[in-house]
């Protein structure tokens, strides 16, 4: 069996390993969480966290505040994640993945029951706030499911079985298959030991980033016909009035970002898509795309959310004109701002 290569392995620095490996076996109750609007890498880290878990003899509950796709049920043990209902007030402990700020665990978090609680931050954002009592950011992986594979190895769990299955979801989604800028030596050999393990990329990829519904075709089509570009930067913005007459779902309009920023002519690509949250309110999930040599994070970041360089969104309140409005206008600034530098300094360079 391959083992994780040290120049891997060295994304999770021991002490770290000893500290997560301590407050884990310490706690008798544990509440496991990822961010709202759940994807690939939210829900395979939650699952595998659970598996993880559950190999150490504990009985985790495993929560997410908005309903996670019943195209991830090939997934073992998807029927155990719980919504905020069955969210207790206390614990011993918690974990979060994949959430860049608290906010993001939505309302499976507390503050009032739950700020006390140590909890454990798990994640591979850039833009992390290290809202936890233990930190573990590390933005050199792809994914979070790839940090639990370190993590297993660290705790003497075979990522094996249901565990491998878990884990090569969020390696699958969050890399697009392996297509991602982040896709480097240390994802390639990650996917060959949960191969290894019996998870098979095949089903995968099928599963999680292949199915649509008809509705999501039809839709696409309606978007991508209204689809804008202006200064390198392509959007297409999606109503609730248009999700209703479609009858398309949230997982619907996953995807579209990286498929406008196909376009040629573009560098930074958006969508703005109105839903209703889980708290009853109508928000404008904004996703942001950008080429190599852009960070859509800072302007993500701005709006008061977070990501990556290369993939990075926010969730705002305003009206949906008004977002689209303010936030092309961020990315437009960020694009002409890059061309004018790259323009001067390949002027420096001819000089
Ligand atoms: P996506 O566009 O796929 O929803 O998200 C792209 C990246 O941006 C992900 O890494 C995601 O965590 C981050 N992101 C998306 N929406 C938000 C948001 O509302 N707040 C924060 N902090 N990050 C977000
Ligand atoms: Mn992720």
């Amino acid at each position: 069996m391959t083992q994780p290569n040290p120049a891997c392995t060295r994304f999770l620095p021991l002490g770290k390993a000893s500290a997560i490996g301590a407050a884990i076996q310490q706690a008798e109750s544990i509440l496991c969480v990822s961010h709202v609007s759940p994807d690939g890498d939210a829900i395979g880290s939650l699952l595998g966290m659970g598996w993880i878990l559950r190999s150490l003899g504990k009985n985790p509950t495993l929560a997410l505040a908005d309903k996670p796709s019943e195209d991830f049920a090939y997934i073992p043990g998807f029927h155990t994640i719980v919504g905020v209902t069955q969210v207790q007030e206390t614990y011993d402990l918690i974990i979060s993945m994949d959430a860049g700020s608290a906010d993001r665990m939505g309302d499976v978090f507390r503050t009032e029951y739950h700020a006390n609680i140590p909890l454990i931050n798990i994640d591979h954002h850039i833009t992390n706030t290290e809202f936890g009592t233990i930190n573990w950011v590390e933005p050199r992986c792809a994914a979070v499911c790839q940090m639990l594979i370190y993590l297993a190895e660290a705790l003497g769990v075979p990522a094996t079985g249901n565990l491998a299955v878990a884990l090569l979801t969020g390696l699958v989604t969050d890399t697009l298959g392996f297509r991602t800028s982040s896709t480097d030596a240390c994802v390639l050999q990650a996917a060959v030991q949960l191969t290894e393990g019996g998870a098979s990329i095949q089903e995968v990829v099928s599963n999680a980033l292949q199915r649509r519904t008809f509705a999501s075709l039809r839709l696409w089509g309606a978007i991508l016909n209204s689809a804008e570009l202006m200064d390198g930067v392509i959007w297409a913005t999606f109503s609730l009035t248009q999700r209703n007459q479609m009858g398309a779902t949230d997982r619907d309009t996953e995807g579209l970002a990286n498929f406008l920023l196909s376009a040629r002519e573009a560098d930074i690509s958006a969508t703005f898509t109105e839903r209703i949250n889980s708290a009853g309110q109508t928000v404008v999930e904004c996703s942001f795309r950008a080429n190599p040599g852009f960070d859509v994070s800072t302007v993500a970041v701005s709006l008061g959310g977070g990501g990556h360089a290369p993939a990075a969104g926010c969730t705002l309140f305003s009206p949906l004109d008004t977002v689209v409005e303010t936030a092309v206008a961020a990315l437009r600034r960020l694009h002409r701002e890059h061309m004018s530098s790259f323009a001067q300094s390949s002027q420096a360079n001819h000089g």
